[in-house]
C-alpha cells in the first residue's frame, strides 16, 4: 500500500511558491520578511505580497526559416493590480524562469508604488536566445506570444514594456498584434515604442537618467563628489550604457566595464560615448582599442567609488560582497544583489541604493508615454526630463527620512513606502468576491 499523501494546511504554499526556492523569487520574499515587522497592522495582508495574482505560461510555436518549427515557454505574470493594472516588461533570455519573471513582477508592484505610480507589477519572458534568431523570426515569436497572452493584456489591464534583448520595434510588433486582434488601434497596450507610433521623447535614455539621478542624490548625502569619483559598470546595455554616459559627462572616471563577452579596466579613464558607439556596432564591450582586458572575476575587486551592476540578477553576492570597494553601489539591474550580500555590503558601510527606486526612471516615463497615448498630447523632450527628476527625486528623499527614522537600508525603506502604499490599498479595497 502506498502512503498517504502529507496533509496540506489550509495556508501551504503553491510548490512555485516555496520560501526555501533558491532563484530571485527567494530573494525577493526574503525582502518582504524583512519589511514585515515595518507595516503595523497592514501586515496581516502581507501575504498577498507573497502569492503574484495571476501566473500565465504559454507555449509559443514559430516556423524557423528553415521550414521547422520551434517551441519556446512563455510567461506573462500579474503580481497585484491593487493600484493601478499591472506594468512591467518582457525579457526574451535563453535563461528566463518562471522564478525569475514572478521575482521581477513583484519588483514592478514594490518599484511602481515606490515611485507612486497608479500601476500594478507585472512582468513577461520568453526562454528564448533572440541572438539565433533571424529577424523574421524574432518578428513571428513577438507575435505569437502576443496573441498568447492577449487574453490577460490590455491599456487598462497590464502593459508591457522592453526589458533585457526587447526593445521599441519588439513593442511595435506587441502593439500591431494586440490591435489587429481587438480590431483597433491600441497604442497604450505597449510602452517604449517607437516615437512614430505613440513613443514618448526620453523613454529610451530614461532608466539610466533615473540611475544617474538618484545616484547623484545618493552620492550628495555621503559627502561623494562625483566629478572625479571612479565608476564601475556591469552591463553597457540601455541601463548601463546611458548611466556611464551621463556620470562621465559629470566629471566622473569610468574606470571598469563588463558584459557577458569582456572585461575592461582603465584606471584613466575609458571614453563612454566610444563605448556606446563599439557597443553598438560590436554588441558587446569587447574588443574596444586600446583598453586593457582583464579575467571576469576580477571587475567586483575594482578600485572604485561608485559601482553599477546594470546586466541581471544575483550578481552580488555572498561571495564577492567583501570584495566590493566602492562606497556606493547603485543597482540599475533587477535584483542584482542577494539578500545575504545586502547584510554584508550594510555591515561594510556601502549604500546600496536598491533597484526598486534606482532604476524606476524606464517605468515612470512608462507611465508618462501611457498617460501622452491616452491623451493623444505629446510633450516635449525637456518636459519629459523635469518630470522625471521631479518625480524620482521626490521619490528618494521620501524613501531617505524613512531609512533615517527606521535605521534601515534604503531597501527596507523603499519596501516599507512602498508595500505600505500597496497594502493600503488592498485593504481599502477589501476582498471581492
Ligand atoms: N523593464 C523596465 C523595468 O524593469 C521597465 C518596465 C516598464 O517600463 O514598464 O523597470
Amino acid at each position: 500500500m502506498t502512503p498517504a499523501a502529507p496533509m496540506q494546511t489550509p495556508h501551504a504554499l503553491p510548490s512555485y511558491l516555496n520560501p526555501d526556492h533558491l532563484g530571485p523569487w527567494g530573494d525577493y520574499l526574503q525582502q518582504v520578511d524583512r519589511v514585515t515587522p515595518y507595516l503595523g497592522p497592514l501586515s496581516r495582508w502581507v501575504e498577498t505580497l507573497k502569492r503574484p495574482k495571476r501566473i500565465l505560461i504559454v507555449d509559443v510555436p514559430i516556423e524557423l526559416d528553415n521550414g521547422s518549427m520551434a517551441h519556446f515557454e512563455g510567461y506573462r505574470v500579474q503580481h497585484n493590480t491593487s493600484r493601478g493594472p499591472g506594468k512591467g516588461g518582457v525579457r526574451f533570455h535563453p535563461e528566463v524562469t518562471l522564478s525569475e519573471v514572478m521575482a521581477l513582477s513583484a519588483w514592478m508592484s514594490v518599484k511602481n508604488a515606490a515611485v507612486n505610480l497608479p500601476f500594478g507589477g507585472a512582468k513577461g519572458g520568453i526562454r528564448v536566445d533572440p541572438k539565433t534568431l533571424s529577424r523574421g523570426e524574432l518578428e513571428r515569436l513577438t507575435r505569437r506570444y502576443t496573441s498568447e497572452i492577449g487574453v490577460i493584456i490590455g491599456p487598462t489591464k497590464d502593459i508591457p514594456a522592453p526589458d533585457v534583448n526587447t526593445n521599441a520595434q519588439i513593442m511595435a510588433w506587441m502593439m500591431d498584434t494586440y490591435s489587429m486582434n481587438q480590431g483597433a488601434t491600441h497604442t497604450a497596450v505597449v510602452t517604449g515604442k517607437p516615437i512614430a507610433l505613440g513613443g514618448s521623447l526620453g523613454r529610451q535614455e530614461a532608466t539610466g537618467r533615473g540611475v544617474f539621478t538618484v545616484g547623484c542624490l545618493a552620492a550628495q548625502h555621503i559627502g561623494l563628489a562625483i566629478p572625479g569619483a571612479r565608476i564601475a559598470v556591469q552591463g553597457f546595455g540601455n541601463v548601463g550604457g546611458i548611466a556611464a554616459q551621463l556620470f562621465t559627462q559629470a566629471g566622473a572616471v569610468l574606470v571598469a566595464v563588463q558584459d557577458h563577452e569582456g572585461s575592461l579596466y582603465q584606471p584613466a579613464g575609458l571614453d563612454a560615448q566610444a563605448l556606446w558607439q563599439h557597443v553598438q556596432t560590436h554588441g558587446s564591450v569587447a574588443g574596444l582599442e586600446g583598453a586593457e582586458t582583464v579575467a571576469r572575476e576580477t571587475f567586483w575587486d575594482t578600485p572604485c567609488d561608485v559601482m553599477i551592476p546594470a546586466a541581471m540578477e544575483q550578481q552580488i553576492t555572498a561571495e564577492n560582497a567583501h570584495r566590493i570597494q566602492a562606497r556606493l553601489v547603485i543597482e540599475g539591474a533587477n535584483g542584482p544583489t542577494t539578500p545575504a550580500a545586502d547584510d554584508i555590503l550594510r555591515e561594510r558601510n556601502i549604500l546600496v541604493v536598491p533597484d526598486v527606486i534606482a532604476n524606476a526612471g524606464g517605468v515612470t516615463v512608462s507611465y508618462f508615454e501611457w498617460v501622452q497615448d491616452f491623451s493623444s498630447f505629446f510633450w516635449s523632450e525637456d518636459d519629459v526630463n523635469a518630470r522625471l527628476v521631479r518625480i524620482m527625486t521626490e521619490a528618494f528623499e521620501g524613501i531617505w527620512q524613512v531609512a533615517q527614522a527606521h535605521q534601515v537600508s534604503l531597501r527596507t525603506a523603499t519596501f516599507i513606502t512602498a508595500c505600505t502604499r500597496i497594502l493600503q490599498a488592498r485593504e481599502l479595497r477589501g476582498l471581492y468576491p
